[in-house]
């Protein structure tokens, strides 16, 4: 039987690595390690909210996940006020 993960493969045989720069492998057809779309949400908020980052290239590195990138802009916004 065929072992199922679930967090990730630190050894890199899978070639899929999270896109949120921790350096694991996701799942096969995700993009992120399970958890890891929040923290690069968070992560990027960071950057901007600390003038590291321009908005629209936080939007850019979260251009293949619409949601997420919903996500940053609603959250930048809030933080506008
Ligand atoms: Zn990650």
């Amino acid at each position: 039987m065929k072992k199922v993960e679930t967090h990730g493969d630190p050894s890199g045989q899978s070639g899929n690595r999270c896109k949120c720069g921790c350096g694991l492998n996701a799942r096969l057809g995700r993009l992120y390690v399970q958890g890891h779309d929040a923290k690069h949400v968070a992560k990027l908020f960071r950057a901007v909210a600390a003038d590291k980052l321009d908005v629209a290239d936080a939007m850019l590195v979260l251009r293949e996940t619409p949601v997420l990138a919903a996500k940053l802009f609603a959250q930048i916004q809030r933080n506008m006020k």
